[in-house]
C-alpha cells in the first residue's frame, strides 16, 4: 500500500511542477539567508527580556515582544489569546556535602521546575546512591526511610538521536521523588538528563504524586554527579539540601501570541507552526524555544516578502507555558475546538535552533506519503530524515483531541542536551545559519502542502 501512494505521488508530480518547486525552495532559502530578521530577532527576545517561565514578569514582557515582532511581519492579523498559567517560583537554594573524611563540599544544583523547597531551611541527611528505580525497588524500607536518595541514572550515549536518550532517562526528573517519598525518603538527587562534558544542571518539569509527601528534587551536573558517586562508593555522604521554590495554587494570567496569512483559495484551512514563548528561569531560552519562536515568526515574514499568497491560511503562533504546563496549547486546542475550525496541519518547532535534517511525523501512512512524494526537493537544504514518529508539545491537545495531523522539525541533535534547561542555553550557542535553516525548511513545507493541497 506504501509503495503504490508513494508511485501514484511521483507520478503526480509533473517534471515542469517540479522544476517550480524548486525554484520556490530556491527562493524560499535566499530570502531567509539574506534578508531573514529571526536571528535578531532571538538577539532582542533573549538580550531584552531574557528568560521567561510563565507566569512572571519577564513572560508578560515575552507577549509584548511577540506581539510586536509578530506585527513587522506584515501578516494580515496578529492577536492575544487568554491562558491562565500556573506560576512556580525558585527562589534562593543550595546543596552542599560533607564526605566521610570530614569534606564539605557546595555543588552546582538546580531544584526541579514545579518541585517544592526546604521552607528554605537546611534539610540535611544521608545519602543513598542507586543506579536507578530497579535497585530502590529492591532495598528494604529501613535503609530508605529519612535518606536523600541519589538517582545516579545516566543519559544513555549510545542513541545517536538525543531524543531517545532523554525520553529514556526523563521519568526520574518527572517521578523519582514520589517513587522515593513512598518508601520514606525525605530528599531526592537526580543525575542531569544531560548528555553535557561539563557540570551545568539541568532543570525540567517534575511531578509529585498526591498520596505520598512532596520532597524536594535537585539535579547536578555530570561532573558533580561523578564525584558524588565516588564518595558514595567510598563512604558514607551526607548531603544538605536548602530551598524555598515553590509552586503557586492561583492561575495567573498570561497569552498565547498568533499572527496569521489568510488563505487566498481556502481561508477556512489553517496550518499552524509554532513553538513556544516561555522558558526555564535559567539561561535565556535560546534554543528551547526562542528559536522555535523566531522561526515561527519568519515563515509568515518570508511569505510576505516573497509575495507569497498561501492557498490556505498560514498561522504562527507563539505558545504560553509549555515547560511547566502546557496551558498554552490546551488553549489553542480548545479555541480551535469551539470554533469549529478547520487545521489541516500543526507543526512545531521545539528540539532547538540547530542546522534542520528532517521532520517528524505524528500523522496516518498516506498523509506521511504526500509529503514524501517531494522529499528530493529538501535534500539540497540538508533536510533527509523523514521516518521519525515526532511532533511536538504544543501541538499535541490539536493532534490528539482534534486528530490534527502533526509535524516537528527535527535539527541535528547532538549539542541539544548540552544547552537545554540550563544556564548555558544563551543566545551565543545559537548559530544564526543553523538557526535560518531551520526557518527555511518550515517555510518550504508549508509553502509544499497549501500550494499543492496536499492535506
Ligand atoms: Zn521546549
Amino acid at each position: 500500500m506504501k509503495f503504490k501512494i508513494g508511485v501514484f505521488a511521483a507520478i503526480l508530480m509533473a517534471p515542469n511542477a517540479f522544476a517550480q518547486d524548486s525554484a520556490m525552495f530556491r527562493k524560499i532559502s535566499d530570502e531567509v539567508m539574506m534578508h531573514g530578521t529571526c536571528y535578531n530577532n532571538l538577539r532582542v527576545l533573549c538580550k531584552n527580556v531574557g528568560h521567561r517561565l510563565a507566569g512572571s514578569k519577564a513572560a508578560e514582557k515575552a507577549v509584548v515582544w511577540g506581539e510586536k515582532a509578530m506585527k513587522e511581519t506584515g501578516c494580515d492579523k496578529v492577536w492575544l489569546q487568554p491562558v491562565n498559567v500556573p506560576y512556580w517560583k525558585r527562589g534562593k537554594e543550595q546543596l552542599s556535602l560533607t564526605t566521610s573524611g570530614g569534606k564539605t563540599i557546595k555543588l552546582n544544583a538546580l531544584s526541579l521546575g514545579n518541585s517544592e523547597g526546604t521552607g528554605g531551611k537546611p534539610m540535611s541527611a544521608k545519602v543513598l546512591m542507586v543506579s536507578g528505580f530497579e535497585e530502590l525497588a529492591s532495598l528494604p524500607d529501613e535503609q530508605i526511610k529519612g535518606k536523600i536518595v541519589y538517582f545516579n541514572y545516566r543519559f544513555r550515549q549510545d542513541f545517536v538521536f538525543t531524543f531517545q536518550g532523554y525520553g529514556d532517562a526523563v521519568k526520574y526528573r518527572w517521578a523519582s521523588p514520589s517513587v522515593a517519598a513512598k518508601r520514606g525518603a525525605k530528599g531526592v538527587i537526580i543525575r542531569s538528563m544531560s548528555t553535557g562534558e561539563d557540570d551545568f544542571p539541568h532543570t525540567g518539569s517534575m511531578h509529585y504524586n498526591d498520596s505520598f509527601a512532596k520532597i524536594p528534587e535537585m539535579a547536578i551536573g555530570n561532573y558533580s554527579a561523578d564525584s558524588l558517586e565516588k564518595w558514595c562508593k567510598k563512604g558514607t555522604v551526607t548531603a544538605t539540601m536548602q530551598s524555598e521554590c515553590h509552586l503557586y495554587e492561583d492561575l495567573r494570567p498570561s497569552y498565547n501570541v498568533i499572527g496569521e496569512i489568510k488563505g487566498s483559495q481556502y481561508p477556512d484551512r489553517i496550518i499552524t507552526v509554532g513553538g513556544h514563548l516561555d522558558s526555564w528561569d535559567v539561561g535565556e531560552g535560546a534554543h528551547d524555544d526562542g528559536a522555535g519562536c523566531v522561526q515561527s515568526i519568519e515563515v509568515l515574514r518570508t511569505m510576505k516578502a516573497l509575495g507569497i499568497r498561501p492557498k490556505y491560511t498560514i498561522r504562527a503562533v507563539l505558545f504560553m507555558n509549555e515547560e511547566n504546563g502546557l496551558k498554552g496549547g490546551s488553549a489553542y486546542a480548545d479555541s480551535a475546538k469551539s470554533k469549529n475550525e478547520h487545521h489541516v496541519l500543526a507543526i512545531e518547532t521545539d528540539a532547538g535552533g540547530f542546522a534542520p535534517r528532517g521532520i517528524g511525523f505524528e500523522m496516518g501512512e498516506y498523509q506521511v506519503e504526500k509529503i514524501k512524494a517531494y522529499r528530493k526537493l529538501f535534500l539540497d537544504y540538508g533536510v533527509y530524515d523523514f521516518e521519525k514518529d515526532e511532533g511536538g508539545a504544543d501541538i499535541s491537545p490539536l493532534h490528539k483531541n482534534l486528530n490534527v495531523p502533526a509535524a516537528g522539525l527535527l535539527p541535528e541533535s547532538q549539542r541539544y542536551f548540552d544547552y537545554h534547561h540550563t544556564n548555558a542555553d544563551v543566545f551565543e550557542n545559537v548559530n544564526h545559519r543553523e538557526l535560518k535553516l531551520g526557518a527555511v525548511a518550515l517555510a518550504q513545507l508549508i509553502y509544499l502542502v497549501s500550494e499543492h493541497e496536499l492535506f
